[in-house]
């Protein structure tokens, strides 16, 4: 250690640091003993960077304490931004996994403010009773897929767990090889079977499975036959699974539950936007399937959550079960479902619901959005050598495990500069309060406009050019 470095003697004491406006402003939103700790680790730093750093460049005492609150500031943001904090997807992928999966519809965000505060969760208000939770959010889904009943839970994975447990546990589920699949990195069926006690008998192979593999395998323990939706996984070529029709009366002969773990649950046909492979819950229901479980937040567009559904004494069953209890959502959950819901009751889920209206836009309507965001940051950015923006061919993609086969034709926004590389320009565009996400390809950074919402065009704009300042 250089003791006789000179600057060492100018740098800010802690308590000089805690009295500048800008720890005053860190305190008053994150408390003062996080500030003090923030600032006494911004000195240590600064006192290692004059030992150390190059240079040799002496700094004045005010150049100093300067420095040591914009490192507590930017360390202060870099805090903040690991907490919840909205961003504009313009990646292109409409259930984007890591961005939060489904965007909720205007009426899902407003019945989630309502539930906030006091609400009738379990209350029923004719009586002045106690409801029970979710009454009608079951009854729509029941109502929307053809089932008897329905039940929510927080997510698809503990609705399948449930679903096995309460129905299976101790017993036997055949299930074909070919769908014992991995979903989403840690969501495992041949695991998540093991965990609920339920013995796991396969049966066909990875690409063909026919009925006779399955009544061949039924046995004095069998309690159910488990069809899981391959979702982010497609066998192409010399294939074949039986229908969920076939299934169901193979199961029903034999005295057995036929549980289907459809994944995104598509509501609706989706098979015109190229997701044919998707189930329909109400084609399973109406093909004999006994429960169906399906993600709330993939392709119905509303708030994460497990959705079964099926018939009322196999429903019974799983209701009665302690892990329901342990794994039923809260009353935010159940107010975007249902605000959700209403609009398919209505009709009105492709104007509404921020998935199916995404999925739905088509290519020319999104080309005049880009094109005339691309003309407004030409003029804008007009004055920056090197900076080309413009509109190209591209593609959109479903995301969140579904139709993995299925791209959107789009269009989108391609960004390039001779003095950065496309990993700065979209490092920048991260960086911008809120951040906006696009993706990289080859030379360029693309945004997708089919993912970005009309009122966060003009901010899309200025993040854009403010990555050029
Ligand atoms: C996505 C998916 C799940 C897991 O759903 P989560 O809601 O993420 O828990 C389970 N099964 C299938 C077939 C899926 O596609």
């Amino acid at each position: 250690m250089k003791d006789t470095n000179p600057d060492l003697s100018a740098l800010p004491s802690v308590d000089l640091l805690l009295r500048t406006e800008t720890a005053q402003r860190i305190a008053a939103a994150m408390g003062s003993r996080h500030t003090a700790d923030a600032a006494r680790r911004a000195v240590d730093l600064l006192r290692r960077e004059a030992v150390e750093g190059e240079g040799g460049a002496v700094l004045s005492r005010e150049e100093l304490l300067s420095a040591a609150e914009r490192s507590m500031e930017a360390e202060a943001k870099r805090q903040i931004r690991t907490g919840m904090q909205r961003v504009i997807n313009a990646a292109g992928v409409i259930v984007h996994t890591n961005l939060g999966r489904a965007p909720l519809s205007e009426a899902a965000m407003e019945a989630i403010q309502k539930a906030a505060g006091y609400c009738n969760v379990e209350y029923e208000l004719d009586t002045g009773k106690r409801g029970r939770r979710g009454a009608r959010a079951e009854a729509m889904l029941a109502e929307l897929t053809g089932a008897e009943e329905a039940l929510v839970v927080n997510n698809c994975a503990a609705a399948a767990v449930l679903v096995l447990t309460s129905l299976c546990e101790g017993g036997e589920a055949v299930i074909s090889r070919g769908e014992l699949v991995e979903i989403g990195g840690d969501f495992r069926v041949p695991d998540v079977m093991k965990r609920s006690g339920a013995g796991l008998v396969e049966v066909g192979t990875t690409n063909r499975t026919k009925i006779s593999d399955y009544s061949g395998a039924i046995g004095e323990h069998t309690r159910m036959i488990v069809k899981v939706h391959p979702s982010n996984y497609r066998i192409v070529g010399f294939t074949a699974v039986p229908s969920v029709a076939d299934l169901a009366e193979l199961a029903h002969s034999r005295g057995l539950i036929l549980f289907e773990d459809a994944g995104s649950g598509a509501l609706i046909d989706l098979s015109r936007f190229g997701l044919s492979d998707e189930p329909v819950i109400s084609e399973s229901i109406a093909s004999g399937a006994d429960v169906v479980t399906f993600s709330g937040d993939k392709l119905l567009g509303s708030a994460q959550a497990g959705l079964i559904v099926g018939r009322s004494e196999v429903l019974a069953r799983v209701r009665k079960h302690p892990l329901y209890r342990a794994f039923r959502p809260g009353k935010m959950v159940y107010a975007a479902l249902e605000a959700t819901l209403e609009a398919f009751l209505r009709g009105t889920e492709f104007e509404e619901v921020p998935v199916l209206k995404m999925l739905s836009a088509g290519r020319a309507e999104i080309e005049a959005r880009t094109n005339s965001v691309v003309e407004e940051l030409r003029e804008r950015l007009g004055g920056f050598e090197g900076v080309t923006v413009e509109t190209v061919s591209s593609v959109s993609v479903v995301g969140g495990g579904s139709a993995p086969g299925t791209h959107p034709d789009s269009v989108a926004i391609s960004i390039r500069d001779s003095g950065s590389t496309p990993n700065e320009i979209e490092q920048r565009l991260r960086n911008y309060d809120p951040p906006v996400v696009g993706r990289i390809d080859e030379d360029a950074v693309l945004l997708d406009l089919r993912t970005v919402f009309e009122h966060e065009i003009e901010t899309l704009k200025n993040a854009v050019c403010a990555a050029f300042r």
